[in-house]
């Protein structure tokens, strides 16, 4: 649909109408890295980076026209059935990246706004970017005209279509590993390409004291796994362990109880399946995120959460946000 139909559709107030036949809901929105100047790591982060500007004003939107609440308030209504604020929005932020203590948290205690912030354990304590950022920095920068992955096939990196297809392909073989094993096909990626992302890019990530900040000020921490695999694509162990390690790390490190998780969303479908959810129980997390679109309702089950995309817009988070409060698929 073309921005101005939605505009005309926005103002008209037709969907503001149509939630006010649709039950309580609320919606958990999806967020990464807020910058100042997101092109200055296009080739590490590409889209998953706010401007700094565009943040502030979807949280100032959110604050003045909807109901922010924390995900524990959330998870707390979902279980014991208190009723939901009509147009409840939660903040979560996933991977850990320093941006979101540095840069988006000042802006959400300005506004009183509470988030949640899932993060890549492994990342976080050895100072080092997920895995698919490390790819696509090696493969955007790489001076080699082509790549043979581990199946024979050789991919052209003749210009940057060609090798967005190779990154694709390399994030399919790599989602499917988890902790050394992933270590080792990314170095080799790495060694191949003769190209890595630099040690200082370390530094976009959270340290543990950024982290116990983050809980002082009220926000809440939870797991984003270890090291960012697909988690319904490796063994049952391996995302046993990537439940059960992240969390026991990040309690010691900041004593306090994790129970919320993320899944993470690399490449493949599906990213969590009912293995992960019932393993997600029997470890003790009282929720999990996924990356699938759509709202929590009263009765949803509190371990398969949907996320609502939040654009990079403020006509776009809006649009978003009153189309699924609305009933309509987006
Ligand atoms: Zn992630």
């Amino acid at each position: 649909m073309k921005g101005w139909t939605k505009s005309v559709i926005l103002a008209s107030r037709l969907l503001l109408l149509g939630a006010e036949f649709r039950g309580p809901s609320a919606a958990i929105l999806m967020y990464h890295s807020v910058m100042p100047d997101p092109a200055q790591y296009v080739d590490s982060l590409d889209g998953i980076i706010h401007s700094q500007s565009s943040f502030r004003q979807q949280m100032e939107m959110l604050a003045r026209d909807y109901h922010p609440i924390s995900l524990d308030d959330l998870t707390s209504k979902l279980r014991t059935g208190r009723a939901l604020h009509r147009h409840s929005v939660v903040i979560t932020f996933d991977d850990g990246y320093s941006d979101n203590y540095e840069i988006a948290m000042p802006i959400l205690n300005e506004l009183g706004i509470p988030a949640t912030f899932y993060v890549t354990v492994d990342c976080i304590e050895n100072r080092r970017l997920p895995w698919p950022s490390r790819l696509r920095w090696t493969l955007r920068k790489t001076s080699l005209a082509r790549w043979a992955d581990s199946h024979g096939n050789i991919w052209s990196l003749a210009d940057s279509a060609a090798r967005q297809q190779a990154f694709l392909a390399a994030c399919d073989d790599c989602c499917r590993f988890s902790g050394k094993i992933q270590d080792e096909f990314v170095d080799r990626f790495e060694r191949e390409l003769d190209t890595a992302v630099p040690g200082s890019f370390g530094s976009l990530m959270m340290s543990f004291d950024q982290l116990k900040g983050l809980v002082r000020h009220g926000h809440i921490v939870g797991s984003h796994t270890m090291s960012h695999p697909n988690m319904a694509h490796i063994t049952e162990e391996e995302a046993r362990r990537e439940l059960s390690e992240s969390k026991a790390r990040l309690e010691s490190g900041l004593n306090s109880p994790i129970t919320h998780f993320s899944y993470p969303c690399p490449a493949l479908s599906p990213h969590w399946n009912e293995r992960t959810v019932e393993q997600c129980r029997t470890l003790g997390y009282d929720s999990a995120v996924t990356a699938n679109s759509g709202l929590t309702k009263p009765g949803d089950s509190p371990l398969q959460l949907k996320r609502i995309h939040p654009t990079k817009t403020v006509p776009g988070l809006r649009w978003n946000l009153e189309s699924a409060f609305a009933g309509r698929r987006i």
